[in-house]
């Protein structure tokens, strides 16, 4: 990858080492492997595992190591980069990547909370629903786009509305798996407000469900994290009720 001349590489990349190994239907043993974990679409991880030197490289460089790459895979299927509707395609890929889809992947990019005191003394529960979630499988690249449902019980604390729908993008513009964006999302609620009260449900669509494998375009996946209060039957239930969904 060459910079103004100079060659970059990042250290200690992880390369998928196929080993050679084949099965005997003359498949590599790793490709299946990596088929399975992208099929199942979960991670135990809470964090999204990032390199050390993830940000050593300015978003400028990386635009342009990822615009060469992207390139290159263009090349690779065949296609006539000299074409005037895909010229600018390695470019505006480089671009969508770093400063759009994956933008959440650098803390500087984390939305300032500012919160306030509950002064109006409202101890009742506080739902968000129907905010925007715009993200990205992390075993496909491709996107997964739905509903977060937000509730929280304030516990003296409170953010304002918008910042629950900029911690809900914040997550999202990331490689992704849903499991691991519901939880991040409710950590960091915790967090901010400082209560344990806090629930979150989301319903999304995945287009690598969508569009490949299986190719179901009706389906989609929920997942739901109850913390505190809300781990008590009624309580979540008065939440569901809210979003419209049944226990
Ligand atoms: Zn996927």
């Amino acid at each position: 990858m060459k910079i103004n001349g100079t060659l970059l590489q990042a250290d200690n990349m992880k390369v998928f080492n196929l080993n050679g190994k084949t099965n005997g239907n003359g498949h590599h043993a790793a490709w299946e492997e990596a088929e399975l974990i992208g099929d199942d679409h979960g991670s135990a991880n809470l964090n999204t595992p990032l390199r050390e030197d993830a940000f050593r490289m300015s978003e400028e460089e990386k635009m342009l190591v990822i615009e060469e790459h992207f390139e290159q895979i263009m090349n690779t299927l065949g296609l006539d980069l000299t074409d005037d509707s895909l010229k600018g395609t390695p470019h505006r890929v480089a671009k969508m990547f770093v400063q759009e889809i994956f933008h959440g992947l650098n803390p500087e990019n984390k939305p300032r909370m500012s919160v306030f005191d509950n002064k109006f003394r409202y101890g009742q529960m506080l739902v968000e629903k129907n905010i925007k979630v715009q993200s990205t499988c992390e075993h496909h690249f491709l996107p997964i786009f739905g509903k977060a449902h937000i509730a929280y019980i304030s516990s003296g604390t409170v953010i304002g509305l918008s910042k629950l729908n900029r911690i809900v993008d914040y997550y999202s513009r990331r490689p992704q798996v849903q499991e691991r964006l519901t939880v991040q999302i409710v950590d960091e609620l915790k967090k901010v407000l400082k209560t344990e009260d806090v629930a979150l449900v989301i319903e999304a669509h995945h287009m690598c469900v969508a569009s490949r494998g299986i190719q179901d375009d009706g389906s989609t996946t929920v997942t739901a994290e109850y913390s505190g209060a809300f781990k008590n039957e009624k309580t979540k239930e008065e939440f569901l009720t809210y979003i419209g969904m049944k226990l």
